[in-house]
């Protein structure tokens, strides 16, 4: 098993999922739209794959959110690898051409099953989760997430981290609640409070997530970036058009203040595809900045995918593994950032989260830094 190859093994979850959201755009009632889309998120969210839950007798146990007709086309994809009471809901229901525009966005998303196993698998050649020493994409209440900046900091600990940092929306984007930077200056007291309690043991730093405008441009100044320990750009807004957005992203890539080039394509599973873009010249330009790529855990956008993260390895590429949490319990999905990285065989060492405090500052401070050390 240890020299097979990572793909040929099947991530049940993700098919069986997959095939519940086809069920669930093939209805015409919400209801059973909203029933089929529950039982969706409840497989991709099992820690173990259906194949090792189901009894000797082949009966599924009891999982919360999942109803008798989920059940039966869970069963009949574990007998037979397909579901023929899917595809038949499709065809009756007239819209297969949505869901097969939604089945091509689903590639390449892994299940949480799926990146328990990968995690536990001695056979990848990338970073372990006892190599991860802090997230740099997350939320507080300061934009659109929910916890406190002292919630933050106790809920990184027990993860077990060195260092985090919390990057709310910038002042630009509205409709995540985008801090001004009166705000930014309170919630600067607020994480000086922190790192004052907590001291060597652990390090909060103030990051931004500048959201990244149709020419490539920042939402906040150059003064106002560098007043915050770290920088990330990212995209929030045409994400669903079909022409190229090379030169968007380079922009984006060239700004002075970014470290960070966050979720690079804004996609989301089954939903859209993101940013078109010649990714190997954004990944060209980034590697000779020193800007790092993000691998976004969220398990809904998983933004680099291992199969464009390897891209960007071989391009030379710092990363940066982040969770993009909104509540403390998803700081877990920064697993789900690791777990592709060891698909693409990043090496530890390109990993900015893998890297002590005093690197990572470093690299902060001067991004090519990074580059004369390697
Ligand atoms: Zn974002």
């Amino acid at each position: 098993m240890a020299t097979q190859s990572p793909r040929t093994y099947a991530d049940v979850n993700a098919v069986v999922a997959g095939y519940l959201r086809d069920l669930a755009f093939a209805q015409s009632s919400q209801q059973k739209m909203f029933g089929y889309k529950r039982a969706a998120a409840a497989i991709l969210a099992l820690d173990l794959p259906l194949t090792e839950l189901v009894g000797r007798d082949g009966a599924l146990p009891r999982i919360s959110g999942i109803g008798p007709g989920s059940t039966r086309v869970i069963t009949e994809i574990l007998l037979t690898g397909e579901s023929p009471t899917v595809e038949q809901a499709i065809e009756r229901s007239e819209r297969r051409a949505d869901i097969d525009r939604r089945r091509q966005l689903r590639r390449h998303f892994l299940s949480r099953a799926e990146v328990r196993r990968v995690l536990s698998d001695p056979s990848f050649a990338g970073p372990t989760l006892q190599q991860y020493h802090g997230d740099l994409q997350m939320h507080s209440e300061w934009s659109d997430g929910y916890p406190t900046v002292h919630e933050i900091a106790d809920a990184c600990l027990q993860r077990g981290y060195q260092y985090a940092a919390v990057t709310d929306h910038s002042y630009g984007l509205k409709i995540a609640g985008g801090m001004s930077m009166a705000e930014a200056a309170e919630q600067r007291s607020a994480i000086d409070q922190v790192n004052a309690t907590h001291r060597d043991r652990f390090r909060l730093l103030q990051g931004i997530e500048a959201n990244i405008d149709v020419a490539g441009r920042l939402d906040l100044s150059e003064d106002e970036a560098a007043t915050f320990d770290v920088v990330l750009a990212a995209p929030h807004s045409r994400l669903r058009r079909n022409e190229d957005q090379t030169d968007r992203m380079l922009a984006a890539v060239g700004q002075p203040a970014v470290r960070i080039l966050a979720h690079p394509r804004g996609r989301i599973t089954g939903s859209r595809a993101g940013v078109i873009a010649d990714w190997d010249t954004v990944f060209a330009a980034a590697a000779a900045r020193g800007v790092a790529i993000e691998i976004d855990g969220d398990p809904a956008r998983q933004d680099l995918d291992h199969t464009l993260a390897t891209r960007a390895r071989d391009a030379g590429c710092l990363f940066a593994l982040d969770s993009d949490a909104h509540t403390t319990t998803q700081l877990s999905y920064a697993e789900t950032a690791l777990a592709h990285a060891r698909l693409a065989g990043i090496p530890a060492d390109r990993i900015v989260n893998c890297w002590p405090l005093d690197r990572l500052l470093a690299w902060l401070a001067d991004p090519g830094s990074a580059l004369r050390r390697g």
